[in-house]
């Protein structure tokens, strides 16, 4: 992959029915979504002139799955038809279970889709209902091994971890069943409660407790530990791959201050120093790109400093880390003598290691990853 080629991200803010602990915007009716697809191909074509060559796609949201295959195969040829794809471009969608069916699943691959992330989140039938998921464990087993003889060699994971009442135990036993399908990535994400959420509420009411840090910590070590016996690189404080070709090709843009368009409402992009995303709302951002304006909703410029601090924290969730000689040439920061004392420290306590001029997390470092990077 190469760090100057644009990654492209669109966002599908629609969900068929609302999962209890989530606080992203999206919307469960779908009477915009013609407009918003109109609309979506109207932003490509603005943005022409700014980006023109893309080695990964990323389709997110909500859930891109709700689409018929036909508008998926809409947004794909609009893509082309206004931007280069190189070949052998990443091209993921994000799929709920409950949708992939073989004849979906084999529309997805004749247009080119060849990665595809399932929203699996647990092997536990309780913990699936608990989360308010729209799919069965059925569904879930169902939907990899139909995907995998569909023809798809690239299938990634989606599990929950830290859920009320769950033990360790059982999350290992969710992880045994993820790893029996052999799916080429894995990621592994701690529940949160967010306040406005019916699960975040539930928790305030005092329904339930939710793990402490001690036992997060340790889901964490242990679901580290259990992938990489498996054979899986732990190469993101949520990420899991089989083999370095399978590591997110898109995800690594965001790590590695890459350029990339994000289209859609919500969505976020990176070029030059600027990051900028649109307004989130549905309606706004419909009713911007039908005047013939961009839906940006606010532009930052980074500073300097900014940029490298981002890329310390960013570097930090990753196991490849911080090369100090590509940071002293691309922010213009000697990492190794500026930092060498803090530097030492963490080395000291187990949570960095610096071998040959590489500056990378050890587990632990991963673990506490958000709060290395306040070095
Ligand atoms: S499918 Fe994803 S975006 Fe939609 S409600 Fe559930 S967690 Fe949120």
């Amino acid at each position: 992959m190469d760090l100057k080629t644009p990654g492209l991200y669109i966002h599908i803010p629609f969900c068929l029915s609302k999962c209890l602990y989530c606080d992203f915007y999206s919307s469960t009716s779908l009477s915009a979504l013609p407009l918003f697809l109109d609309a979506l191909f109207k932003e490509m074509k603005m943005y022409r002139s700014r980006f023109n060559q893309f080695d990964t796609v990323y389709i997110g949201g909500g859930t891109p799955s709700l689409l018929s295959p036909q508008q998926l195969e809409q947004i794909l040829t609009n893509i082309r038809e206004n931007f280069d794809l190189i070949s052998n471009t990443e091209i993921t969608v994000e799929t709920n279970p409950a949708d992939l069916n073989r004849s979906y699943l084999e529309s997805m691959r004749e247009i080119g889709i060849n990665r595809i992330n399932i929203g699996v989140q647990s092997f536990d039938q309780e913990v699936l209902a608990f989360l308010g998921r729209r799919h069965s464990l059925t569904q879930a087993i169902s939907a990899i091994e139909v995907s995998r003889r569909t023809g798809f060699h690239n299938i990634g994971l989606d599990l929950i971890y830290g859920v009320p009442g769950q033990t360790i135990e059982s999350w290992l036993d969710t992880l045994k069943q993820a790893v029996a399908f052999s799916p080429e990535h894995l990621s592994c994400y701690q529940l949160t409660f967010e306040t406005k959420t019916p699960l975040g509420k539930r928790c305030q009411a005092g329904e339930f407790s939710i793990p402490g840090e001690e036992l997060q910590y340790e889901f964490f070590m242990k679901t580290s530990q259990f992938l990489i016996d498996a054979g899986y690189i732990h190469y993101e404080v949520s990420n899991f791959a089989r083999g370095t070709e399978y590591t997110s090709q898109h995800n690594q843009k965001y790590w590695d201050h890459s350029p990339y368009l994000g289209l859609g409402p919500g969505a976020h992009s990176f070029q030059d120093n600027q990051r900028w995303w649109n307004h989130r709302s549905i309606d706004q951002y419909i009713t911007a790109i039908n005047a013939g304006n961009l839906a940006i909703e606010d532009i930052e410029t980074l500073t300097i400093e900014q940029l490298r601090l981002e890329a310390l924290y960013l570097g930090l969730r990753t196991k490849k880390g911080v090369y100090l000689e590509d940071f002293k040439n691309r922010y213009d920061c000697d990492l190794f003598n500026e930092k060498k004392k803090m530097l030492d420290k963490l080395q000291e306590e187990g949570f960095i290691s610096i071998q040959n001029g590489r500056l990378y997390p050890t587990s632990t470092g991963l673990a506490v990853a958000d709060s290395l990077s306040q070095i």
